[in-house]
């Protein structure tokens, strides 16, 4: 993408909540079963809480039983970017929006058809523009 954004720290301060800055740039997790779309079936699209980035379509989100809403893949190949996360000991593949950088949360290998892929993601870092 060529539109990417970068801002420095101060200003996502001003444009994100606590929250969504903890999630979103320090790459931190809300607790399971907490965020606001974890349980949440209303048609639309997740777009990134940072920069607007459409992520995910509600078509595509399914009950994982995670307790973190859980789509089973993006809404374009390039909406997301993915790197290797070492964290905690053991190797997982963290997601970021492919335009702003910030953290989403991770893909596992154990989603459902027709792709195989769990992306977990933060609530927090996700904000669903309903569909009318
Ligand atoms: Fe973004």
């Amino acid at each position: 993408m060529s539109d990417k954004i970068e801002k420095t720290d101060e200003e996502w301060k001003k444009t994100l909540t606590p929250e969504q800055y903890h999630v979103l740039r320090e790459k931190g997790t809300e607790r399971a079963f907490t965020g606001e779309y974890a349980d949440t079936h209303d048609p639309g699209t997740y777009r990134c809480a940072g920069c607007g980035n459409p992520l995910f379509s509600s078509e595509t989100k399914y009950e994982s039983g995670s307790g973190w809403p859980s789509f089973y893949e993006p809404i374009a190949k390039d909406a997301v970017a993915t790197e290797t996360d070492r964290k905690f000991m053991m190797a997982r593949t963290e997601v970021l929006c492919a335009r702003c950088g910030g953290h989403l949360g991770h893909v596992f290998p154990d989603g459902p058809e027709p792709t195989g892929q769990r992306y977990c993601m933060n609530s927090a870092a996700l904000k669903l523009e309903k569909k009318e």
